[in-house]
């Protein structure tokens, strides 16, 4: 099983993992894993994730 963090590429196992599902076709599979959130929230905002999330927040 691959263990190397999406983001930075080191063992999550070091820190406290996180991982990232999706559901596709059904089925739950690990879309990204995370040494923590700190390498979370940069992956997001690299690839810019939040960009047209499909949850729409009207906050006005
Ligand atoms: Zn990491």
């Amino acid at each position: 099983m691959n263990k190397a963090c999406t983001y930075c590429g080191r063992d999550v196992h070091m820190h406290t993992p996180i991982f990232v599902n999706e559901e596709r076709g059904g089925e739950q599979t690990t879309v990204g894993q995370f040494c923590n959130y700190a390498c979370l929230a940069r992956y997001i905002e690299e690839k810019e994730l939040e960009t047209g999330a499909c949850c729409q927040l009207d906050l006005s």
